[in-house]
């Protein structure tokens, strides 16, 4: 397989093209992003807010998981922007502890409104299988609500402005950082869904969810927003994006902790996804169907910065890519599904030339928190 001759980056991820020397498409984006006028993006930034300022219930809605980029984004626009912002948080149901700490301390330190939105528990299972039969990802149902419920929100308070983290030019080629990524329903389809909308969901499921239930994971539509003249747009078109040194601040600031995370170094990464019990999980199917899971990502976004040699990359990669994440058992009881109809669905959604070797697999250590999880809550009961 062709692995970028810059980043650590393989030829199976998807949206990537290379060129003739092999190296990939975004490491020449972020090669771009060192030549923009970010002082002059800022400033069209604050006139553009301009508009928007004290005049509704709200002057944005920041959809907001809680992790390092949607604290930071939430940090700046109220410190440095000085918006009023509805802080709209779409809770999956597998939030871990420390997480949820972090979460209620940022929105009292920053002294915001918080609305919090957590879907049916018993709904979320069936879409979690029948997401991860369908496309080898679990997390169909937290994709969708994390982009569609805050859309809804706007629409019902009247809020038109919506403002995301970073830009997807950070990690994937559907944009460069100079043309202005809206964050509307084309990205909903091809990002957020898995293309999978909620009307066929109801339709792969066994009857017993309705439209009613998956509400939350439908984009609103067209027509509403329309009628609101919706903004949809991302903070890191505008300021460089460094999710390292905006952890640091956020530590420093607002007393957000990190935490230890499957498949990546804590010393290195304490920072990184900590808010989801299963994205351990979600790391190793992509392992599986990739090649490649989170080290790989985050060692390309470090060599890119200048932070790390590409040799110390694969380095990484080698220890901590390809363990079973002891998560794995809290989801499969959670689901009831079998270790082996587990790796046999997620084998069927390969992408070549990719060819995993399961047999190498080793299990990984269990996290400290795993027998605290809320989700081990409704297992027992
Ligand atoms: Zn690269």
């Amino acid at each position: 397989m062709h692995r970028c001759t810059k980043c650590v980056m393989l030829e199976t991820h998807e949206m990537l093209t290379f060129d003739k020397e092999g190296v990939c498409s975004v490491c020449r984006q972020i090669e771009q992003k060192a030549t923009i006028d970010w002082a002059a993006k800022e400033k069209e930034l604050f006139d553009f807010l301009e508009q928007y300022r004290g005049k509704g219930l709200y002057d944005c809605i920041i959809p907001f998981s809680g992790g390092k980029d949607s604290t930071f984004q939430a940090y700046s626009l109220v410190t440095k922007f000085k918006l009023k912002p509805l802080i709209v948080n779409f809770d999956h149901g597998f939030y871990r502890p420390t997480h949820l700490k972090n979460l209620e301390r940022t929105v009292k330190k920053l002294g915001v409104d918080y609305l919090k939105f957590k879907s049916d528990w018993q709904t979320v299972k069936k879409l979690m299988k029948e997401s991860l039969i369908r496309k080898g990802d679990i997390m169909w149902h937290s994709h969708c609500g994390i982009y569609a419920y805050p859309m809804q929100m706007a629409v019902k308070f009247k809020v038109p402005l919506i403002i995301w983290g970073e830009s997807t030019a950070e990690y994937t080629s559907y944009h460069n950082f100079e043309e202005k990524e809206e964050v509307d329903e084309k990205r909903f389809n091809r990002m957020g869904n898995l293309g999978i909308n909620a009307e066929d969901m109801v339709g792969f499921l066994d009857g017993t969810v309705t439209m009613r239930d998956l509400e939350p994971y439908r984009y609103p539509k067209l027509a509403d927003l329309r009628a609101i003249n919706f903004r949809s747009i991302c903070l890191g078109n505008y300021i460089p994006w460094d999710t390292k040194k905006q952890s640091e601040i956020i530590h420093k600031e607002l007393g957000w902790e990190g935490d230890y995370v499957e498949g990546i170094p804590y010393e290195r990464y304490w920072y990184e996804k900590i808010e989801d019990a299963f994205q351990g999980i979600q790391d190793y199917l992509k392992w599986i169907k990739r090649g490649m899971s989170r080290m790989t990502h985050l060692a390309s976004i470090d060599i890119r910065n200048g932070r790390m040699t590409r040799d110390e990359g694969l380095k990484l990669i080698e220890e901590w890519e390809g363990r079973r994440p002891a998560s794995l058992d809290v989801f499969l009881k959670a689901i009831n599904m079998s270790d082996e109809e587990f790796h046999r669905i997620a084998l069927t959604h390969v992408v070549a030339p990719h060819v995993p070797d399961l047999t190498k697999v080793k299990p990984g250590p269990k996290l400290w928190d795993q027998d605290q999880w809320t989700i081990n809550i409704d297992i027992e009961t």
